[in-house]
């Protein structure tokens, strides 16, 4: 497992292992950024992998 990008906002529910994922850098809504973390501490936090991440 690698890393991947995770959004920066109040509701976070997902992490994208596709940097350029449309979920990830598409939405108007408030946005903080991102961060990058391992995918295990991803899912330590309870995200979900993203369903539009190809990978
Ligand atoms: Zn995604």
């Amino acid at each position: 497992m690698g890393d991947v990008d995770v959004r920066v906002v109040i509701h976070r529910y997902a992490y994208h292992t596709d940097p350029d994922c449309p979920a990830l850098n598409g939405k108007p809504e408030p946005y903080g950024g991102r961060e990058t973390m391992a995918e295990e501490k991803a899912e330590e936090q309870g995200l979900k992998a993203c369903k539009q991440c190809e990978r």
